[in-house]
């Protein structure tokens, strides 16, 4: 049996018993969903509960509602962030949503480099590299998704894309400014799919991108970055996937539509 093989069955092992290890960031991207009425129950179920000392919730809603964020969430620990703005204070950009206005709304992340966005929208590392400029310049903590279509996956080399996509994202700010940054591993191919990655995949990723960030950045920022996962997480899983080494948390998308479901997944993040 190899060393793999033993992490599992231990893991395995520890997902039926107590869990509690470390804290984890657990972050809702609602998409393009809900209606006011929607978002006013949602945080009226959420508003009172008790996330827990360790666990930092965030909650990425359509910019619409922000305001109702605002409003409702005043007094609690939650936080929320956008799924997308626009890097400048204001200006002649038609139709977009700007980082003075995320200001306004007390918003604390962003989401950027979604791969939504980068397929639907034509948004490229570039663009990346600009939104977390933006981000660090504001005081809001980027949250940087990267990840392989299936395609890619099929070759050999498809972790160097995730490198590529890294690399370019962080290429407008200082090295002093990189562990600000937290990283989503999001595989295009387990978003909305309901095929989540297993937790070795999610673990022998992880650690790639850990090492990649130590040796490129250096011990003390590389091991502050924290890499999260983002695919069909829900309840029944990921309990297993918080176990893989190297995971500081989730982005969560179908599965933090329901306030129920997302105050399952945080309960269960936190030992409850
Ligand atoms: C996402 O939108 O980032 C995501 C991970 O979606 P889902 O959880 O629905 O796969």
């Amino acid at each position: 049996m190899d060393k793999r093989e033993i992490e599992r069955i231990v893991r395995k092992e520890i997902v039926t018993g107590v869990f509690q290890i470390q804290d984890f960031l657990v972050v809702g991207n609602w998409k393009m969903n809900k209606t006011k009425k929607e978002v006013i129950t949602f945080l009226d179920d959420i508003v009172n509960h008790d996330f827990g000392e360790k666990n930092t919730v965030v909650i990425a809603p359509p910019s619409a509602y922000l305001y109702l964020f605002e409003e409702k969430l005043r007094y609690s620990k939650i936080l929320y962030g956008t799924q997308n703005f626009y890097p400048k204070d204001n200006g002649a950009f038609t139709g977009e949503f700007s980082i003075e206005m995320m200001r306004d709304f007390g918003c604390k992340y962003a989401i950027i480099g979604h791969s939504e966005r980068r397929t639907i929208f034509y948004e490229c590392d570039d663009f990346a590299s600009k939104k977390i400029l933006s981000c660090i310049q504001n005081q809001i903590k980027p949250i940087l998704c990267v990840g392989e279509n299936l395609e890619q996956r099929k070759h050999e080399d498809f972790k160097q894309f995730l490198v590529n996509q890294i690399k370019t994202a962080f290429s407008r700010i200082d090295k002093s400014d990189i562990s600000k940054v937290i990283i989503a591993y999001e595989p295009i191919w387990a978003i909305g799919t309901g095929e989540t990655a297993t937790p070795d995949q999610v673990e022998e990723i992880h650690m790639f991108l850990r090492n990649f960030l130590v040796n490129e950045y250096g011990n003390d920022i590389g091991k502050e970055i924290p890499l999260l996962y983002g695919g069909s997480v829900k309840p029944a899983n990921v309990k297993e996937l918080a176990l893989a080494q190297s995971v500081n948390g989730f982005l969560i998308g179908g599965a933090s539509l329901s306030a129920q479901t997302f105050i399952e997944i945080s309960d269960l993040l936190n030992g409850k």
